[in-house]
């Protein structure tokens, strides 16, 4: 397995023995093991001949001119170091520093404000923080891309941008492989002035060096495989290019992060064994991987035979290293997999002569969000093991006994050998949901039903922008986003509640080229991408006017910022059962339908396993009571996270500026505590949130909220004392309503009764700023008045509007009707809601068969297929998969579509 150097390399790093070459013995150069364990460096002789390379502990150096004088400068152990890093990675030059990272600092420290840097996606985590820290600091911009598909580098690559290209390979823990040698020659070809960096720590330059693959410069944290015994801190940096090493070195003098004297000789005895180390921890690697493979866990490691890119892994390395992940199939299973080893130590880090066994997702990778983890495909039950010296038959023998203990393998009497045990009841189920084709994980093959709240304000509405706290809960009159899969080459939307808008584009002429484009998994920036939004207007809605072009154009926008992969087909219809334009929110729960249903598509999130059946034993549905999350909560929060981060970038391209709180209402459901901060807006979740009735009421009096907020402006400019009087009183009403909603000793009815007072409390109050409206005011009248005696206020900007009215639980039902007739008399339209209940839901993908029943009794009587009825329609259904419940949707009756969506299945909530 050991590797020769290149014999002209070889020459150029050479020893000066064996004996120069003769006529009669040609100079064969050393082979790796023999140049880690010769130590010797030409031009610095040992005074006294030390097999040794001494410890120069020493900070400065006398006398003048001389070769050292201060040793951040130059101190004669490190050269010695550097000289040896550099003969054995084949390189011109090398530069020695505190840490891996601590490399990477410095080769980072070459690129200016504006640069483009193209980095792999699945790096190790320390790399992504400083990446991350060099976006928002250093003014660059990162694209994390797939590098182990080199084409899927090359439209990043842009002449003159991009200034750094940075890869690994195999990544840590999924062991990914990266045609370094591939991607060199791309940048070269279109961008001569980008670096390619490649971090070599998992092979370490015994097995791969690669300079001579095309790469500019490469780094090693020394602290694994080149020390060995993980008793030091190290990184070293090693390039050909005499401008790059002058820059780096001149970097490493002026912030003084070159390694110590003491750990550069450390450093030193630990390369002499680099090649041994490896060839017994890599040999030992190989029958570990074999024996996990053969017991059925999917392993991760090079040397296995069906390992993606094994090809490319053996044209550019020489052996396959001794790190190798597997997963389990469930999170908690490797948890006690991990705690029942003795022999392998749990532990970050690899590269040491001790075996070390972790879970990437809690450990090394934890500083990388859940969603990115999720996004970028790293299981959360992935287990790593780094593979050490050890005695093969110990490493082995301690692993099966953990996941014996752990209940992952068990013995078979009958094949008379362990075999691998099913495992959780979640793991049962998909294996078997699996089995039976039930479930299809293809999601841009399957359909995706989705729907989000909308939102009122309790309290705190104006003065919010003052600085004040407002209260927003969620609404359970909802949005829903239907995405049907379509088989032609085109997508679609049809926005029922915009004037039955539908359009459809050819997703080929969609301008995917312009702008700069995020790579998958990437988080939005905060800006939008001005010129995307320019050439999507001109090129695909220059005929769209209104609402609609509005609408489309945020569809649009994020289609292509996360669609870039897949470019899917597909028709997104969308209807809301809260009325449009009244100030309930309907903007950013259709942005959270719209992007939830996106990203489900574009696989940018996924949902854990299927929920554990229900323990009724039968098939039906589990009830749907939508007032409370109690029970039903399934979406995990770091996929909420994403979902809403992604529903603020909608909402930007249809607000402009929009606070936040709205799309956080519709995602997250609940109620939110929001208050304005100069360092960014301070959103929490009113944890205890007790559900509450309302009536809404519609004055359908368009609301200009620019006018309102300005009119409260200019009030406080002619009467501050009244005014910030107001929002004194309105700051404790908001703290008063917190405390009543946590607080667990007040009963149901004093809860009601505290939150009756602070409404009218607060109503009067906005009153007093001007921003009621007569038609507001006759609706609280009419609520307000014998018999119903109930409280009332506006909700939002005012002037117009919705007003909001607390209907207690015990309000008799003949009492609500004849309120609503009076409203309604009045020309008002009142929607009976709940306050505070779910937020965003997706139609359980699980479930198929419940869904295919509800299909089956949506169709028309006869069986045969109602054609849609939407102006259009009929010309682009021969592009659909399976309409069927597309139709549905978009002829259910309004009053009826949010219990038929509830009849569906089973709906998963944030
Ligand atoms: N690169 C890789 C692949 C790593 O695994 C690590 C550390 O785990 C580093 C860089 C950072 O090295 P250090 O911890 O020495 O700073």
């Amino acid at each position: 397995m050991a590797p020769t150097i290149d014999p002209k390399v070889a020459t150029a790093h050479d020893l000066p023995t064996p004996d120069p070459e003769s006529p009669v013995r040609a100079r064969k150069p050393y082979r790796f093991s023999t140049l880690c364990a010769t130590v010797e460096n030409p031009e610095m002789k040992d005074q006294y001949g030390s097999s040794s390379v001494p410890i120069y502990q020493s900070a400065t150096f006398k006398g003048v001119g001389n070769a050292y004088d201060y040793s951040r400068s130059g101190n004669p152990t490190r050269s010695h170091l550097e000289h040896h890093i550099a003969k054995i990675s084949s390189a011109a030059h090398a530069l020695t520093v505190a840490s891996g990272m601590a490399a990477l600092d410095i080769i980072l420290r070459i690129l200016k404000p504006g640069d483009e840097v193209i980095a792999g996606d699945d790096l190790y985590g320390g790399t992504n923080r400083l990446l991350s820290y060099m976006r928002t600091n250093g003014g660059v911009t990162v694209h994390h891309v797939d590098t182990t598909n080199p084409t899927s580098v090359l439209p990043f690559i842009k002449a003159g941008k991009t200034r750094m290209v940075l890869l690994e390979s195999p990544t840590n823990p999924l062991l990914k492989i990266v045609d370094i040698a591939a991607i060199s020659k791309d940048v070269k070809e279109r961008a001569p002035d980008a670096i390619v960096v490649v971090d070599n720590t998992m092979m370490s330059p015994y097995l791969q060096r690669p300079l001579e693959h095309g790469a500019d410069i490469v780094y090693d944290s020394a602290t694994k495989y080149l020390s060995g015994h993980h008793d030091l801190m190290a990184g070293v940096i090693t390039c050909n290019r005499d401008d790059l090493h002058k820059q780096m070195a001149f970097t490493v003098n002026a912030v003084g992060n070159a390694l110590a004297p003491n750990d550069c000789f450390l450093l030193l005895r630990g390369t002499k064994t680099l090649a041994l180390r490896m060839d017994r921890q890599q040999a030992t690697s190989d029958l570990v991987a074999t024996y996990l493979h053969e017991l059925g866990f999917t392993t991760h490691y090079p040397g296995l035979a069906d390992h993606p890119n094994r090809d490319v892994h053996a044209r550019i390395a020489s052996g396959n290293g001794a790190v190798l992940s597997f997963e389990t199939g469930d999170k908690e299973l490797s948890e006690r997999i991990v705690g029942s080893t003795r022999l392998w130590g749990i532990s970050v880090s690899f590269g040491c002569v001790n075996s070390l066994i972790s879970m990437p997702c809690v450990m090394s990778h934890a500083s990388i969000d859940a969603a990115t983890r999720a996004a970028r495909g790293l299981p959360e039950d992935l287990i790593r093991l780094c593979v050490g010296i050890e005695d093969p038959i110990d490493l082995i023998d301690d692993l099966e006994q953990a996941l014996i203990d752990a209940g992952a393998i068990a013995f078979d009497a009958q094949l008379n050998k362990y075999t691998r045990a099913m495992q959780s009841t979640n793991d049962q189920l998909n294996q078997a949901v699996q089995k039976l084709g039930l479930y299809d994980p293809r999601p841009d093959e399957q359909e995706w039903f989705v729907s989000a709240p909308g939102k009122v304000i309790l309290f705190g509405e104006h003065a919010v922008v003052h600085g004040v706290t407002a209260i927003a809960a969620s609404v359970d009159l909802r949005c829903y986003g239907l995405a049907t899969p379509r088989n032609d080459s085109k997508v679609s939307v049809h926005f029922s509640d915009i004037d039955n808008f539908y359009r459809e584009w050819d997703i080929e002429k969609l301008p995917w080229s312009a702008g700069t484009p995020l790579a998958a998994g990437e988080d939005h920036p905060d800006a939008l991408d001005q010129v995307l939004m320019d050439a999507i207007n001109a090129e695909a809605l220059s005929d769209i006017s209104g609402h609609a072009r509005h609408a489309s154009l945020a569809f649009l926008y994020c289609y292509i910022q996360l669609g870039r992969d897949r470019k899917p087909a597909f028709n997104l219809a969308t209807r809301a059962t809260l009325p449009v334009g009244a100030g309930l929110g309907s903007s950013a729960s259709f942005s959270s339908c719209v992007v939830s249903a996106l990203l489900l598509i574009n696989r940018g999130i996924t949902l854990p396993p299927p929920p554990a059946p229900s323990t009724t034993g039968t098939d039906a549905p589990a009830p749907h009571v939508h007032v409370s999350h109690q029970g039903r909560r399934f979406v995990p929060q770091s996929v909420a996270e994403r979902i809403n981060k992604w529903a603020f970038v909608s909402e930007k391209v249809l607000h402009g500026n929009p606070s936040g709180i709205d799309n956080s209402v519709a995602v997250f459901g609940g109620a939110l505590a929001y208050t304005k901060h100069p360092s960014g807006p301070k959103m929490e979740q009113i944890q205890s949130f007790k559900s509450l009735k309302f009536l809404l009421t519609n004055s359908k009096i368009p609301r200009d909220t620019k006018k309102m907020v300005a009119g409260v402006g200019s009030l406080k400019a002619s009467e501050p004392e009244l005014v910030d009087g107001v929002f004194k009183a309105i700051q404790s009403i908001t703290d008063e309503a917190r405390r009543a909603l946590a607080d667990p000793e007040l009963s149901r009815h004093e809860l009601l009764a505290a939150m009756s007072a602070l409404i009218t409390e607060n109503h009067q109050h906005l009153v007093t700023l001007g921003v009621s409206h007569p038609t507001l005011e006759a609706i609280r009248t009419t609520a307000a008045a014998e018999p119903f005696k109930l409280s009332t206020k506006l909700t939002g900007a005012g002037g117009g509007g919705c007003a909001v009215t607390l209907v207690p639980d015990d309000f008799d039902a003949s009492s609500l009707e004849s309120l609503m007739q009076q409203l309604i008399n009045q020309t008002f339209v009142p929607y009976p809601a709940a306050i505070g209940g779910s937020g965003l839901g997706i139609l359980s993908p699980y479930s198929p068969p419940q869904l295919a029943q509800a299909q089956a009794q949506t169709a028309a009587p006869s069986g045969q297929v109602t054609p849609p009825q939407t102006p259009g329609l009929a010309s682009v259904d021969s592009g659909h998969a399976d309409p069927l419940l597309r139709i549905a949707f978009e002829k259910q009756n309004i009053d009826s579509l949010a219990k038929w969506a509830d009849g569906l299945g089973r709906w998963l909530y944030v």
